[in-house]
């Protein structure tokens, strides 16, 4: 069901990223066919294949952890990628955006849920890495903002109090680090349980999966 999201994004000011991870290209398709452009993946050979079969006007995002080995297979066509969790991941997409003379649009993934299973980094991690010299020769990505996914929990207090901590992140990013910036305004968070939560606490993009394409046949 994607008219209702397309509405969401269009009333909230939000844009759409409709996970389509696990579903094939014919779902896909049929979304596409009601309008929406944006789709996120969390695996890159997965991305590669559908991109390949797809419309060239859909833009890519990758939302899921990326293994540097693997940004080679994108990184001639992905629009944003929002899950980068260390220096030497910016280094290589760097690397592969002058491989094929495009700068590529990142986030920062922070680590915000109470799980310690997932990625990202914290405030001070961050800091360390923008003030690297080597953070400051990178001319092909461009950091656009942050992301983070809120605990998996029916506890919305906690979920949005997370999100909170990742809207002052990024505000203290902005203001220390890129007060000069037009392009770090995005705030990539909510997901099919914790959207709405996300919107009201500032989130520019939300990511749905399952809301859109139903249940994944296989979690990852
Ligand atoms: C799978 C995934 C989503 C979408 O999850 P749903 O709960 O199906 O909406 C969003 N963000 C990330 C990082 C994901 O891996």
């Amino acid at each position: 069901m994607i008219e209702p999201f397309l509405q969401i994004a269009a009333d909230k000011n939000v844009k759409l990223v409709a996970v389509s991870k696990t579903h094939p290209v014919e779902r896909i398709l049929e979304v596409y066919q009601h309008g929406q452009r944006i789709f996120g993946e969390n695996r890159a050979q997965e991305m590669q294949v559908k991109h390949s079969v797809l419309p060239k006007d859909i833009e890519w995002h990758m939302i899921g952890h990326l293994q540097t080995n693997k940004v080679k297979y994108i990184a001639s066509f992905v629009q944003m990628i929002h899950s980068v969790d260390s220096l030497t991941l910016l280094l290589e997409i760097n690397k592969q955006g002058q491989k094929y003379n495009r700068t590529i649009d990142c986030l920062l993934q922070f680590h915000i849920a109470s799980e310690t299973t997932k990625f990202g980094f914290d405030l001070s991690e961050a800091e360390a890495l923008l003030k690297t010299a080597e953070f400051h020769e990178l001319t092909n990505i461009r950091i656009c903002g942050v992301m983070g996914m809120a605990t998996f929990t029916d506890d919305k207090t906690l979920v949005r109090n997370e999100f909170k901590t990742l809207k002052t992140i990024f505000t203290h990013l902005k203001q220390t680090y890129f007060k000069d910036s037009d392009f770090f305004t995005e705030i990539s968070m909510g997901m099919s349980d914790d959207w709405e939560i996300a919107v009201e606490e500032g989130s520019t993009m939300i990511r749905i999966g399952s809301l859109i394409f139903g249940n994944r046949s296989y979690n990852i």
